[in-house]
Order: C-alpha cells, then structure tokens, then sequence
C-alpha cells in the first residue's frame, strides 16, 4: 500500500527511485579522565585525527569536478580551514590539559563554544554556519573512535533516493557525486545545508519529513515531487505513470526553456517586457541570477526578522540590503517594507498578543508598521541609505487608503531628517511605490498612482481580499480564483491608473508567474512581472510567443463577460 508524506519542498524536481535510509557517522561524546601524566600521549591522538579527517576532506575536494559551483567548494574549503586552524585545535588541546579529559570530550566542550559565539551572531545567515562547526567536530570525533575494520564496503547510491535525519555538506557532494535522484530530510528548513546545496545542484529535495526514517523502508520505491514536497513510498502504477511522465515532461520542457537565459523578453510584435525575480533573502540572487539578471521586483524583508525572532536594528538590516544590492551587480532592487501577520508567523519575543480573531484583517503590513513607528524608523532609515549605493526602490505592502500612504510619507520625511542630521550617506531621492492589494487601493490606485513612483499588483492578497477568501485555507482553495471577474476588474483598474499617471505597474504575486495568465495580463496592459526566479524562463517562453496588439482586444473581449466559466474557457483559447 501506497503511504504519503509531506514535508518542504525546498528543491523543484521530481524524482523516482529505492530509498536509501543513510545513517551519518555522529558520535555520542562519552567523558573520561585521563590522567596528567598521559596528557600529551591524548593530544597526539587529537593531532593524529584532525590529520586524518583533514586528508579525508582533501580527497573530497579533489574528487569534485571543475564545473562545480565556487559556493559549494566554500563550504569544503571553511571546512578545511576550520579543521586546520591552529586556534581550532590549540582550544581542544588547552581543554585535555585544563580538565583531564579525554580527546572527544575536549572536542565537545571546544564545540559548544563555539556554537554560542556563532548562536550570538546577528546575521541569520552566519549564524546557520554553526552547523558547520558541529559538522567538522563530528567528522573528528567519528575519525577518533573509528575502528580502521570496521570501515564497510562503500553502497552504490547512483539513482537512489537519500533519507537521512540531516546532511552535512561533505556528505551531499559525495552523494551528488555518486548521482543520487534526491534527498529527504527529516530536519532543516530552506536555509539548511541540504537546501542550500541541493538547489545549487539541481536535485530534487524535501526537507521536514518528519520521522521519515522510521516510516520508509530502507529500499523501498518512492516518487519525490519536489515542487509540491511530497513523498510517495510504494507508489502504485498509476501514480508511477503518472510521474513518469511528468518527469520526463518536465526535462524536455527544462532543456528548451534554458535557451532563453539571459535573453530578452520581447513579444512578436516588439514590446519589451521586464520580468525581474521576487526574493526572500540575498542569498536568492544566485539562483534568480540562473535564470536571467534582470533585478529584482519584490523583496520580502520579512524573512530576516522571522528568522531573528526579533527586530532587527538599522545597522543590520542596512548589511543585509545591501547584500542583495552588491549581489545584483547594478541592476534594480525594489525592497518591500515588512509584511509581518496573518500568513506570517510573528514570534513572541516581538510583543504578538493574543491572537487576532481574523488575523488576514488585522494588525498586517503597513498597519502594525505604523502602529510601531520606533521600528519601522529602522528599516526606512536602512533602506534610504542603501539606496545610496545603487538602484533601490521602496515598496510599502497593504495599503489601503491615501490617509495611511500620507503617515508613511511623513515617517519617510523623519527618517531624511534623521539620517541629514546624523550626515550619513543616503538617497533623499529614493523611488517609493505601493503594493495593490487590497480592492480599495485597487479602487483608488488613479490617486495612489499620482502620488508615487510605481505601483506593484500583489494578487496574492488581491484575491483573498476581493472574493473573501483565505489564502491559506485548503477548505476554501477551490474558490480562489484569479480569474474572477471581479480581481480581473481591479487588477485592469490599477494597470490603467498607472498608464493615466505614467507610471509603471507590476505585478508581483503568483499570478504574474501561472503561464496560463500571461497573455491575459499582456492583453490587459501589464509590461512589467516580477515571479519566482525558477518560474521566469516560462513566462519569458510565453511573452517571446505572444502578439500583444492581437492579444489587447481578445483581453478586452474576456474583460467584458461576467460569467467566470466563459472568461476561462476563453482564456483558454488564448493560450491554444
Ligand atoms: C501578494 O500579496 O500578492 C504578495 C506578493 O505579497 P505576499 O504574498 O508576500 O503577501
Ligand atoms: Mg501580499
């Protein structure tokens, strides 16, 4: 019988293949004395295994092969570096000698150390690197208790699908090495080593299958959807044709689709159409940057605050942005305002009280960033600042009257003040824009439109808002419909507003990167998409295929009708 786990998919792909339950090599670090006498007779030994597992890493970085990502070849080389550091193993030999213990245990006190400096950092991403520490002490710990018979013959992985509790980095190149189909983890989320690496690599990854390795079998078949992170053990026929077929779908689609990288999206009948990437950390650059390097349309802040758990200072948030800046090398950043609530789970430590009754509606976005000016000040002066440094635009989520744009103005005319009056460098001039997404903005995008820079349609919440809807309500979910007379109404009305006031209109949530909407909204007027990188080479594809002055009166044509069934089967005869 089929069984069916859920879990992250944190790497598109779909895999089919015998699982291969992987036990890492950690030790349990076990105390004991050993007396003073015997002190350097334990250090050698220490010596002895820092040499060992240093030749061990050596001969994983030589086995891997040129064309491998510099990204990835870091983290064997800060492996490397860690393992051959004098600092590293003159702490673990000043342990054995302080406390008598023995190598193992002296490696143990050494890494936790060094874990809580690294559980200090403020940069969320420096901070994960802990986990290379306790990687590198384990590694170490494993050599010194290793017995050198007890080393089995080596299993062939080629084709089989790794489940493990978690990775190590050495560990994923090996297996990457040795051509596995996939990796389920049961722990890690987006930002884990097995994350990081499998996405750089292009395999298939699921992280958060709880107890997967109790549930599957050690060789058992599995299908692993990566797009929806879903493993199915035991699949039976019809699945597995099922998959198979989209598999092989999907590289076809893949191999063709990647001809477009870098190359300009531009309709049969020459309008030039900008489609940037929406990212969640800085990080996300090099992957958008895979896929073309256009900029970037929507960056969600928020993720850096969630993973701190608190707010963040100006000092850090200013680093992080202008990570992404430098990152892009010149093209444009647009940086969106924090959009904490609701959806977005708010931690303790940043003073969430009960829980709203209906949170969608509540203190979200822009309205708990005016309720709490003493933070946003922060992020508006970090912005500002590093929009010093190169093409930065800010953009405000949630707005739904000119009232609340107005406080955002004069909190934005705070933040000048402050910066010119603490004389650091930042750009008075920087370009502000609104999110529409809500049907009131939508509805006064003309005056939204006259008084700022750029808007950016964000259909996400437009639809939730306009049909009474939670997006994240699977009960519900048949009804979220983007092609609902009604958001088609709003979503026309703001790129019209834009066109009257002259200025640019994007749209920036999961509609803009369904292919099956993107002669609509070419129809409709929208020459401006920011989606997902992995999703910008299909809606290029279809841009590239399109005539948008025939499209223009069909999109006018399905404008008109108000029978939802109607708009749909004509959009799909716009795609046929
Ligand atoms: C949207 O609502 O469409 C959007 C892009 O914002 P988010 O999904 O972050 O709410
Ligand atoms: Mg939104």
């Amino acid at each position: 019988m089929s069984i069916i786990l859920n879990g992250i998919g944190v790497s598109r792909g779909i895999a089919i293949g015998n699982a291969y339950v992987y036990v890492r090599a950690t030790t349990e670090a076990t105390e004991y004395h050993i007396p003073a006498k015997y002190h350097d007779k334990e250090i050698e030994r220490l010596r002895q295994a820092l040499k060992e597992s240093s030749m061990q890493l050596h001969e994983i970085r030589n086995k891997i092969s040129a064309d491998t990502p510099e990204d990835i070849l870091a983290f064997i080389d800060s492996h490397l570096l860690m393992l051959e550091d004098p600092a590293f193993s003159e702490g673990s030999e000043a342990i054995i000698r302080e406390f008598s213990c023995n190598a193992e245990w002296a490696l143990q006190v050494q890494c936790d150390r060094l874990v809580q400096v690294f559980d200090e950092m403020e940069d969320p991403y420096l901070r994960t690197r802990k986990d290379d520490v306790i990687h590198v002490v384990q590694r170490i710990q494993h050599t010194l208790v290793e017995e050198p018979e007890s080393k089995s013959e080596p299993v062939k992985l080629k084709g089989r699908i790794i489940i493990s509790d978690d990775l190590t980095p050495a560990d994923t190149l090996m297996m990457q090495h040795q051509k596995v189909a996939a990796f389920v983890t049961e722990f890690g989320g987006p930002l884990s080593h097995t994350a990081i690496l499998a996405r750089n690599l292009g395999i298939p990854a699921i992280v958060g299958v709880h107890n997967a390795r109790q549930l599957i079998h050690p060789t058992e078949q599995l299908i692993i959807d990566g797009n929806y992170g879903v493993v199915i053990g035991e699949p039976d026929a019809r699945s597995l044709k099922h998959y198979r077929r989209l598999r092989h779908q999907s590289v076809v689609r893949r191999r063709r689709l990647n001809q477009l990288v870098n190359k300009p999206a531009v309709t049969k009948d020459g309008v030039h159409i900008l489609i940037q990437g929406n990212i969640d950390r800085p990080e996300d650059i090099r992957k958008l940057k895979q896929y073309d390097n256009t900029g970037v349309g929507l960056y969600r802040t928020e993720m850096l605050f969630l993973e701190n758990d608190q707010y963040v200072d100006e000092e850090s948030q200013f680093k992080t942005y202008k990570r992404a800046l430098f990152r892009l090398k010149g093209k444009p950043l647009t940086i969106r305002t924090l959009d904490l609530g609701a959806d977005k789970e708010i931690q303790e430590s940043m003073g969430q009280g009960p829980m709203a009754h209906n949170p969608a509606m509540g203190l979200r976005a822009i309205r708990r960033c005016l309720k709490e000016p003493e933070h946003f000040i922060h992020q508006l002066c970090a912005i500002m600042r590093v929009a010093a440094y190169g093409d930065v635009k800010m953009m405000i989520p949630m707005l739904t009257s000119i009232e609340e744009l107005e406080q955002v103005t004069a909190l934005i005319d705070h933040a000048r003040e402050l910066l010119r009056h603490r004389k650091v460098r930042f750009n008075d001039k920087i370009e502000i824009g609104a999110m529409i997404e809500v049907p009131a903005a939508a509805l006064s995008s003309e005056t939204f439109a006259d008084r700022l820079d750029f808007l950016s349609i964000g259909t996400n919440d437009l639809i939730q808002y306009t049909l009474a809807i939670d997006r994240i309500d699977d009960e519900v979910s048949y009804l979220y419909n983007p092609l609902h007379p009604a958001v088609l109404q709003l979503i026309r009305k703001t790129i019209e507003s834009g066109k009257k006031a002259r200025v640019p209109v994007s749209m920036c949530g999961e509609m803009a990167s369904d292919p099956r909407y993107t002669r609509l909204l070419l129809g409709m007027g929208l020459n401006y998409f920011s989606v997902p990188p992995n999703a910008i080479l299909e809606v290029k594809n279809i841009v590239n295929n399109s005539n948008a002055s025939k499209l223009h009166s069909k999109a006018r044509r399905i404008m008109s009708c108000h029978d939802i069934n109607e708009i749909e089967s004509l959009v799909d005869k716009l795609n046929s």
